[in-house]
């Protein structure tokens, strides 16, 4: 882990903070492409009644597009929440050199925590995963958000 790893899963927060406002899990991402970011988006399932609108998928769409290549060739891809299956899965697709993520997701991680895509040697490609950057911070924000939602629901049925 470096400074600079705090400072772009930071950056990463920021996304998830825009998808807590409109009432998104909070979840956030950037590609880090020649030491910038490139791309940055954050989770948009509700808005867009889309399972797949996960940030780090949208964010690897969008990188790709614009370096006009699937192979994200240099690319650190920074995630505030451990990435599920679906997200791991094209991580490898996409071959992302780097994985830089934050707190664990007990439900559908699948970087261990449900499941380990990563554990064994994949044969045309490996990433370099360092976890648990700003954890806290990254945890913290979705615990947040469920309690507001479920403070909110106990106000409409008491109403
Ligand atoms: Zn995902």
């Amino acid at each position: 882990m470096t400074a600079n790893d705090e400072f772009f899963m930071n950056e990463a927060l920021l996304e998830a903070k825009k998808a807590f406002i409109v009432g998104e899990v909070p979840v956030g991402a950037v590609i880090v492409h020649s030491g910038k970011i490139l791309v940055r988006s954050h989770n948009l399932v509700e808005s867009l009644q889309d399972a797949s609108k996960h940030a780090e998928l949208a964010c690897m769409q969008k990188a790709a597009e614009i370096l006009q290549n699937w192979r994200l060739l240099g690319c650190t891809l920074y995630c505030t929440l451990e990435p599920c299956s679906m997200c791991a899965g094209a991580m490898l697709l996409f071959r992302i050199p780097r994985l830089v993520w934050g707190a664990p997701d007990v439900r559908h991680g699948a970087n261990g925590s449900f499941v380990d895509l990563f554990s064994k040697t994949h044969p045309t490609h490996t990433i370099d995963i360092t976890s648990g950057v700003l954890q806290d911070e990254c945890s913290h924000i979705i615990k947040e958000f469920f309690q507001k939602r479920r403070m909110e629901s106990n106000v409409r049925e008491s109403l």
